[in-house]
């Protein structure tokens, strides 16, 4: 054994206690990272496979047009410094979504997703192609609200989240620093944009290693929550963790955080058993645990996916 360390002349090594940081801003190749992991999961989840392919490739288009595309919308420089300085999300999903010209970012997606679609899909992207102005402005406010909206249109729900995924994630670039992490009543919604989690991710990152974060539904923000707390009533020490009993480990990552004082759960997707898992993706491989717990009927899901919007 070494014995303990002297300072050198150059300063002091780092004392192996690092802050991890309260609210990470998304990076540019999320939704290319996210593609890849959907292709992966779409191989080894039965049963969801097309349906995960499918998704995949929008996620795919949505790296294309994150990259490529330049918004004719730019917000102003400063625009943001009063919401962040008085601790209000800056990207308020609902106040801006007139302003932003998300409708381009979903006909570029459509154009992208042409070229790749199969027979099946191409019937939902003409679909989407044909809604007016307004029918796009009424399910992107539903989308934003976590809103079902109506059987006839859901199918048409994912390409507009998509599209409002683009327009968000690109508008985080345009913080001069992340927004501070939430408290009070609001620390399960997104300290960028208000909305809320998909699920909860730990990192195997050095600077976040075991640290738990939940993740934006819509841009992506990820903002710390200790571990021992609930996500969804905030109290602790009634937490326990449900996952599927199955062979097959890369779609079973995800485990539900259930709690016995609010009967709820929210999914949380631990990088410790493949650090190539994703909050969105996951969520969506692990579908079968949403039904196992639903037909249990003991805990209610929490946890806003806009790729699977179930309702009535
Ligand atoms: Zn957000
Ligand atoms: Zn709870």
């Amino acid at each position: 054994m070494k014995g303990p360390a002297v300072n050198h002349a150059f300063g002091s090594a780092p004392s192996g206690i690092m802050e991890p940081p309260r609210v990470v801003l998304p990076d540019h190749q999320l939704f290319a990272r996210r593609a890849a992991r959907l292709r992966t999961l779409s191989e080894n989840t039965p049963g969801l496979g097309e349906f995960l392919a499918f998704i995949a490739s929008v996620v795919q288009a949505q790296q294309q047009v994150l990259e490529t595309r330049e918004p004719a919308w730019v917000p102003a420089a400063g625009a943001f410094d009063a919401a962040l300085e008085h601790g209000m999300p800056p990207l308020g999903a609902q106040a801006l979504r007139r302003d932003i010209d998300w409708q381009q970012d979903l006909a570029a997606l459509l154009d992208a997703l042409e070229l790749q679609a199969g027979e099946r899909q191409r019937p939902l992207l003409a679909s989407v192609r044909g809604l007016s102005v307004q029918a796009l402005d009424d399910l992107a406010e539903q989308v934003l609200d976590a809103d079902p909206g109506d059987s006839g249109s859901r199918g048409q729900m994912p390409l507009v989240a998509a599209a409002l995924q683009v327009a968000w994630v690109r508008l985080t670039r345009a913080l001069p620093r992340p927004p501070e992490r939430p408290t009070g009543d609001v620390y399960a919604l997104c300290p960028c944009c208000g909305s809320q989690p998909v699920a909860s991710i730990v990192h195997v990152a050095p600077e976040r290693n075991g640290v738990r974060y939940l993740h934006c539904a819509i841009c992506a923000t990820e903002w710390h929550l200790e571990r021992v707390t609930c996500t969804i009533c905030h109290k602790g020490g009634q937490l326990h963790y449900l996952g599927l009993e199955d062979g097959d480990q890369s779609a079973f990552v995800a485990r539900a955080e259930a709690c016995d004082h609010c009967h709820g759960y929210l999914k949380i997707v631990p990088r410790e058993f493949d650090a190539e898992a994703d909050p969105l993706a996951d969520d969506l491989a692990s579908l079968a645990l949403d039904l196992m717990l639903d037909e249990a009927g003991q805990y209610t899901r929490s946890g806003y996916n806009p790729f699977l919007i179930a309702g009535a």
